[in-house]
Formats: structure tokens, C-alpha cells, sequence
């Protein structure tokens, strides 16, 4: 019995220990995870259009004009976050990397290089749109996103990215656009190219910005915000500074969310 006593006694100071030693090991850990600063989520937004590729231009609104101001918001608003640097790859009306008046690939090449040298972790091409019929019917929001081919882990970012944005723009008042080039019903779409080819053999994406940041490995999308063609998405989202301010908080809403950002 006396043994039993003493072998109880040691098993105890030895559990003891062991917890005491744990317990010393996990706060050492702790406090070494805190002194090692986990790297800012990088996001690059790019204002759509530029002073020579202005977008539309159509009562008395002028695209690019407008989405550099939603940008401007928009990264205003996502720098009241904890753990994000956010850049633009305009700051200003022209294409800071030499504008050619003939073709604006140039450009969009250029403005993913920039995103590129920064390690982006998500480009987010800022836009409104235009219906090219006219249309005055046609509005809302839509995410284009890659595709499923050569990377699909970008088409899933870019899928839950969309997600989060369109949640943010419909609580806006915007309608989803069910968009006739390729219609779902979500809005958030691909659009393949009609000849262009990963390396894999597999349909590049059809936009420029979409197949030059999936080639770089970074998820690449397009907001398009709202219709000028649209006279409720005309009056109600794209006619004052307050309505560009709301969809760039919206944005930026939606981006936080998707890292799980926190207010600072
Ligand atoms: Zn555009």
C-alpha cells in the first residue's frame, strides 16, 4: 500500500511537471508567434480606363473618371483595416505607363506588371458598364471571375471574392445582372477567349486583366458596378460623389470581409 502511495505521488509530481512544462513551452511559443508580424494582405485596385481609353462616355458621366473615384473610396476605406496595404494602379486621369492612343494593351500589361512587382494577393479592376444595344432594361452589378482552366484555385478566389462584393453592392440598391454575353443568373461569370490558349492548351480568360494576372498566379476580377444606360442605375448609383463613395465602401466592405479584416 505504501508503494502504491509513493508510485501515485510520483505520478502525480511527474503529470505536474509535464503540465508546468507545457504550459511554459506554449506561452514561449506565443510569445514568438506575436514578435513574428504576419504579412499585410496586398491588394491592388485598378481604376478602369485612363484619360486616352476612357471607358464610356455618355451623359455628361465619364468612366474612367468615375471608377478612379470609387477606387480612391474604396482604398480609403479598406486602409481603416488592421493587416492590408492597398495600392492603385492609377492615381491619377492618365495611364501612368505611357498611353498609346491605338491600343490600350499596353496599359493593362503594364498595370498587372505593377501588381506583380508588389506580390499582390488580389487585383480588383474597378468599372461600370455600358449596354452596347442601349438597352435602357439592362442593370445592375456583375463580378467577372477567371475561369475554372490552368489555375483553378484563382477561379474559387475570385468566385468567393464575387460572392462578397455582390453582397455588398445589392445591399446598395443594385440590382444583380444577369449579363446576355454569358448569362447565369449569379453575376459572377467567365468569359473565355475565342482563340487565346494557356499553356496547358486549356481557353485563356477573354479579358486582358484576367489572363495576365491568372499568368502571374494572382486572382484577378472585374466589378462592374452599374448601367449609365440605366436611368434608376444612372441616377440612383452614378451621378454624385456620394453614390461613387458608397460603392468603393462597398467594395471595400466586401474585401475586408473576405479576409476577415479588422477595423483598426
Ligand atoms: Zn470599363
Amino acid at each position: 500500500m505504501k508503494l502504491f502511495k509513493k508510485i501515485i505521488t510520483l505520478m502525480l509530481v511527474m503529470t505536474f511537471a509535464v503540465g508546468a512544462f507545457v504550459s511554459d513551452y506554449s506561452t514561449v511559443e506565443a510569445a514568438k508567434k506575436k514578435t513574428v508580424k504576419q504579412k499585410d494582405i496586398v491588394v491592388v485596385l485598378d481604376p478602369g480606363h485612363d484619360s486616352v481609353h476612357h471607358g464610356f462616355q455618355a451623359y455628361n458621366l465619364d468612366e474612367a473618371t468615375i471608377n478612379l473615384y470609387i477606387a480612391y473610396y474604396c482604398k480609403n476605406e479598406l486602409e481603416r483595416y488592421n493587416g492590408v496595404k492597398v495600392y492603385m494602379t492609377r492615381y491619377g486621369f492618365e495611364c501612368p505607363y505611357g498611353a498609346n492612343p491605338d491600343s490600350a494593351s499596353g496599359c493593362l500589361s503594364a498595370r498587372v506588371d505593377y501588381a506583380k512587382k508588389l506580390k499582390a494577393d488580389f487585383y480588383v479592376s474597378i468599372h461600370n458598364d455600358y449596354d452596347a444595344d442601349v438597352d435602357p432594361n439592362v442593370s445592375g452589378c456583375k463580378v467577372i471571375i477567371p475561369n475554372p482552366n490552368y489555375r483553378p484555385d484563382l477561379c474559387v478566389a475570385g468566385y468567393n471574392m464575387a460572392s462578397s462584393i455582390l453582397t455588398q453592392l445589392t445591399a446598395t440598391g443594385l440590382k444583380i445582372d444577369d449579363w446576355k454575353m454569358c448569362p447565369n443568373g449569379t453575376g459572377i461569370v467567365t468569359r473565355d477567349s475565342a482563340g487565346g490558349k494557356y499553356p496547358d492548351g486549356s481557353a485563356k480568360d477573354y479579358y486582358a486583366v484576367i489572363n495576365k494576372t491568372k499568368s502571374n498566379g494572382m486572382p484577378g476580377i472585374i466589378i462592374e458596378h452599374a448601367y449609365v444606360t440605366n436611368k434608376a442605375d444612372r441616377e440612383n448609383h452614378l451621378s454624385t460623389v456620394e453614390q461613387y463613395q458608397q460603392l468603393g465602401v462597398a467594395d471595400a466592405t466586401a474585401i475586408a470581409n473576405y479576409y476577415g479584416l479588422k477595423l483598426k
